[in-house]
C-alpha cells in the first residue's frame, strides 16, 4: 500500500500504546497513519502476557479512564486465566493473594488492537521502520519502498528504545539502573500451578528484581527473570540467571525437569519513570518510550493503553484546534501519573532491601497480604507511609 503524502498523524510504533493511540485519534476524525518496523505484528512477543482483569486494573489506576479494549480482550487473545499471586521469598517461605488475570498471547492481542485502529479509519504500514525526523517530516523506510510523510503530530510509541524519545531529545540517555533486563522461556512439558502466578525473589536468581513463572495453561509456562545489570556478579549473564532459576531453584527447578523450551523471549523494561517531559513540539511519547509502566512488577501493557489513549486524543484535540499538544503531558500525569511515580519509589525502596536475602527474607514475613499488594502495585503501604511521614521524607 502507498500511504498519504501527508498525514494529521503518524504513530510510530504498534504495540499496545501505539494502536490504542492511532485508534483513539482516528475515531474522533483525524486522518492517521500507523508503523511498525515488525513484519508481523506482535512477533517476536517481548512481554509475558500478564494482565490483571479490568476491576483489578480500576483499582490499580483509580483515576485513568481505561480503554475498552483493556475489558473486552476476544478469548482467542486469552492463554489461561489465573486467580492468585505468588510470592516466593529468599528463604522459600511463600505469601499470596488473590487477583483475578489474564495471560495473554500478545502476538494475538497486539493484532487485535491494530485491527481496531483499522477500523477506527487509520492507514498502517507493517515492515516500514521510521528512520529519521526532520521537523514535519517522517522518513519512512522498508517492505512497501521508501517514503518523507508531512505530519503535524507524531506520537513516539516505538517502545523502550525509542526513536522519537531520543531525537525530541526528550530522553537523553537511561541509566542502567533504570533499565532491567528480561529474559524468558516459554516451555512446554513443566508441571506448574495452573491458578498462580509466581514471583521469586534472591540474588542468586534476580538481582534487584525477580524471577516469575506464569502458566499458560496446560503444561505450558513462561519462565523469566528482570534483573538489572549493575547489582549482577561480574561475569554471570542474564541467561545464566535464567538458568540457575529454571535448573537449580530449590522449590523452582523439580517443576522443569521435562520441560522444553520453546521460544526464547528477551527485552528491556524502563524501570526509572517517566522523564520530566513527554512533549516537545509536534512529538509526544507514551508507553515504554515514556516510562509509562508500574516499576515494581514492570507490567506496562495497561499503561501504555491508558498512555497511547491519552495521547490519541490529545493529537486530535490539537489538530483541530480545542487544545495546546502540550495538555498530553498534564492529562496524563493526572490519570496515572502518581501510581507510575510511586512505583519508582517504591522500587528504590525495594532494591535497598534487596541487597540482602536476610532483610528481603524477613521484610516479606513482617509483611501483611494486603502490605505486600499493595508493594507489588507499586504503592506504599499505609504503615510504611506513614513510618516515612514521620521522618519527615516528604512523601
Ligand atoms: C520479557 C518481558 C516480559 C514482560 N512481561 C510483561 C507482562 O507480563 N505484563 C505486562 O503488563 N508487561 C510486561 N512487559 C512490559 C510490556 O511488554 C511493555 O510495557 C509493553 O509492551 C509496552 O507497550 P508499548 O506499546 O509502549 O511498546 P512495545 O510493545 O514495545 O511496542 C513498540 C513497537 O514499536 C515498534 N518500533 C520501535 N521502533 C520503531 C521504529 N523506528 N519504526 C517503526 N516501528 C518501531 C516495535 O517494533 C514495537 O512493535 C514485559 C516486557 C518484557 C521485555
Amino acid at each position: 500500500m502507498s500511504p498519504e503524502e501527508s498525514y494529521d498523524v503518524i504513530v510510530i510504533g504498534a504495540g499496545p500504546a501505539g494502536s490504542t493511540a492511532a485508534k483513539y485519534a482516528a475515531t474522533n476524525g483525524a486522518s492517521v497513519l500507523l508503523i511498525d518496523k515488525k513484519k508481523n505484528i506482535g512477533t517476536p512477543i517481548q512481554c509475558g502476557g500478564f494482565l490483571p482483569c479490568y476491576e483489578e486494573l480500576q483499582e490499580l489506576l483509580p483515576r485513568a479512564r481505561l480503554p475498552s479494549t483493556l475489558m473486552d480482550i476476544p478469548k482467542n487473545c486469552i492463554h489461561t486465566s489465573t486467580r492468585i499471586h505468588r510470592f516466593i521469598s529468599p528463604n522459600l517461605e511463600p505469601k499470596e493473594f488473590e487477583v483475578e488475570a489474564n495471560v495473554l498471547d500478545r502476538s494475538r492481542f497486539d493484532k487485535y488492537l491494530v485491527k481496531k485502529a483499522v477500523k477506527a479509519g487509520c492507514d498502517m504500514l507493517v515492515g516500514t521502520r521510521a528512520d529519521s525526523i526532520k521537523g514535519d517530516t517522517v522518513s519512512l523506510k522498508g517492505l512497501f519502498g521508501e517514503f518523507d510523510i508531512t505530519t503535524k503530530v507524531i506520537i513516539g510509541a516505538d517502545g523502550p528504545n525509542s526513536l522519537v524519545a531520543r531525537h525530541s531529545g526528550l530522553i537523553e540517555r537511561s541509566d542502567d539502573m533504570g533499565r532491567a533486563v528480561a529474559l524468558e522461556y516459554e516451555l512446554t512439558g513443566a508441571d506448574i500451578d495452573k491458578d498462580a502466578v509466581e514471583m521469586y525473589f534472591g540474588r542468586d536468581y534476580a538481582p534487584a528484581g525477580y524471577g516469575w513463572i506464569i502458566s499458560q495453561g496446560g503444561d505450558t509456562a513462561n519462565i523469566g527473570v528482570g534483573l538489572r545489570r549493575p547489582l549482577c556478579e561480574p561475569g554471570v549473564s542474564v541467561r545464566d540467571y535464567l538458568h540457575r532459576f529454571m535448573y537449580e531453584h530449590p522449590r523452582a527447578s523439580p517443576r522443569f525437569k521435562d520441560a522444553r523450551i520453546t521460544a526464547v523471549i528477551s527485552g528491556i523494561v524502563p524501570v526509572g519513570g517517566a522523564p520530566p517531559q513527554t512533549v516537545a513540539g509536534n512529538m509526544i511519547i507514551c508507553g515504554d518510550a515514556a516510562g509509562h509502566l508500574i516499576a515494581t512488577n514492570g507490567g506496562g501493557i495497561p499503561t501504555a493503553a491508558v498512555g497511547g489513549k491519552i495521547a490519541g486524543e490529545t493529537a486530535y484535540d490539537a489538530v483541530s484546534g480545542t487544545c495546546d499538544l502540550m495538555q498530553y503531558d498534564s492529562r496524563w500525569r493526572e490519570q496515572m501519573g502518581l501510581e507510575i511515580k510511586t512505583s519508582v519509589y517504591v522500587k528504590r525502596l525495594m532494591d535497598g532491601l534487596m541487597r540482602s536475602d536476610q532483610m528481603m527474607s524477613t521484610s516479606m514475613k513482617m509483611l501483611t497480604t494486603d502490605q505486600m499488594k499493595a508493594l507489588q502495585r507499586g504503592r506504599l503501604p499505609d504503615m510504611v507511609k506513614k513510618m516515612l511521614q514521620s521522618l519527615n521524607t516528604g512523601i
